[in-house]
């Protein structure tokens, strides 16, 4: 995880001049001593309820506007220089913009310290070879979150995470063949620029088969612990002739967690095949149907549902549009669905192979576009710099016409309606 130490910044060795334009307007622009290869734009919403964001540019970058600003807001600013796993700052400036209101230099010097976001609220869902990390994301500037995974103190998987992610199922599927009944201790960590803070808190639990998540992991500390609460085994006859005509077959369903009262059949509403349980989908062994409960005793046919399952959950749960938006998230875990470039089908944020852009809020999905990497949404340029996305702005103006409601909401949300930079002539 590296140290947990973070470096202390120095004298300030970047100079960073701002210029309200116009109301709503900072034009910033900043000198650097040495060459840096990326840049972070830092801003601070102040006032009770403090906000954050940052613009992480190339390093050819030396100016850039923030348009669209709430005048009454006051802002404060800096730019940090990164090259080599060092960083430098400018001071701190505080600005509101407001035409004829001068910026001033912030006579405390707070530093980056105390505005890194941390995570919080760590806990693991066990399944069946699979286990799903949850955490909370305090407010603060962030690059990615880091979950690592190890097994007898050994790192056995990283993941490099966008700060939209706040959950991550880890099973095959993300190239992690998990054991049944062996302990795994997942560590969180937030990185942003040189900097990496590890949360304090960790939590261990052992994937076990599906009916055995609790019994086998009431050995570890269950602070940390969630379950699913989809019950899986099949519904019991309660009345008896229920069960009229079913024969003397009971217990056809097979130990499926059952602890008394023969099994509900469920049948295909196609071939009248039986369904049930297989990996967590429940199947028709007949015609190979497939069925999704929906919580309150109905079944729903996967075929039938107008934008499919979730790739979130297992089960599977359906994913819905949210009113006033595109975009689709899962009914259950509210994650966001975006879909692929090339034909149908879904992708999570966490599996998009270029992240999130550094052009808009709410940020949206880099594609590859001819030679360059381009955001989906502005067409702008972005460039791999020391393994992360920097925008290589083609005007450097930051329209913030949602800025105020975006630092309200923190990143913890993406929604469809991201603001763009103006458009290119
Ligand atoms: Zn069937
Ligand atoms: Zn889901
Ligand atoms: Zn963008």
């Amino acid at each position: 995880m590296g140290s947990s130490i973070i470096p202390k910044i120095a004298e300030p060795d970047i100079d960073l001049a701002a210029d309200v334009v116009a109301d709503g307007e900072i034009a910033l622009s900043w000198s650097d001593s040495r060459s840096s290869g990326l840049y972070h734009l830092l801003i601070v919403r102040t006032g009770a309820v403090r906000a954050f964001t940052a613009i992480r540019l190339g390093g050819e970058t030396c100016s850039y506007t923030l348009s669209n600003l709430g005048r009454h807001q006051r802002y404060r600013i800096s730019v940090l220089g990164s090259r080599d796993g060092a960083s430098r700052a400018s001071s701190w400036l505080s600005v509101t913009p407001q035409a004829g209101l001068r910026p001033r230099r912030c006579m405390d010097e707070p530093g980056i310290e105390p505005y890194l976001a941390t995570v919080t609220n760590v806990s693991v869902m066990p399944q069946d070879r699979r286990l799903t990390a949850y955490w909370r994301l305090q407010p603060g500037f962030v690059d990615r979150v880091r979950l690592e995974i190890l097994r007898d103190q050994q790192l056995v998987k990283a993941f490099d995470l966008e700060p939209e992610v706040t959950s991550l199922s880890v099973d095959r599927g993300r190239g992690l063949e998990l054991q049944n009944g062996a302990p795994y201790e997942l560590r969180l960590a937030t990185l942003f620029a040189s900097f990496a803070i590890p949360c304090p808190e960790t939590a261990v639990c052992c994937p076990a088969p599906r009916g055995e998540e609790r019994a086998q992991n009431c050995r570890f500390r269950s602070r940390h612990l969630v379950y699913p609460f989809v019950e899986l085994g099949p519904e019991l006859a309660v009345f008896e002739d229920d069960v009229a005509g079913e024969g003397g077959g009971g217990g056809g369903g097979g130990g499926e967690g059952a602890s008394s009262g023969p099994a509900q059949k469920l049948r295909c509403c196609h071939c009248a095949g039986d369904v049930h349980w297989q990996e967590y989908r429940l199947l028709c062994s007949g015609c190979r149907a497939e069925f999704i409960p929906n919580g309150r005793g109905a079944f729903l046919e996967t075929r039938t549902l107008r934008f499919g399952t979730c790739k979130c959950c297992l089960p599977r749960k359906i994913l819905v549009r949210r009113q006033g938006s595109d975009s689709l998230v899962c009914a259950h875990s509210g994650k966001e669905h975006i879909p692929l470039a090339d034909g149908p089908g879904y992708q999570l944020i966490e599996d998009l192979p270029f992240g999130l852009c550094q052009c808009c809020r709410p940020r949206r999905p880099l594609l590859r576009k001819d030679a360059a990497v381009v955001c989906q949404k502005s067409g702008e340029k972005h460039r791999s710099e020391q393994g992360r996305w920097v925008l290589v702005p083609s005007e450097p103006v930051f329209d913030a016409t949602a800025i105020d409601a975006l630092l309200d909401a923190g990143l913890a949300e993406i929604g469809a309606s991201g603001i763009s930079r103006a458009r290119r002539s």
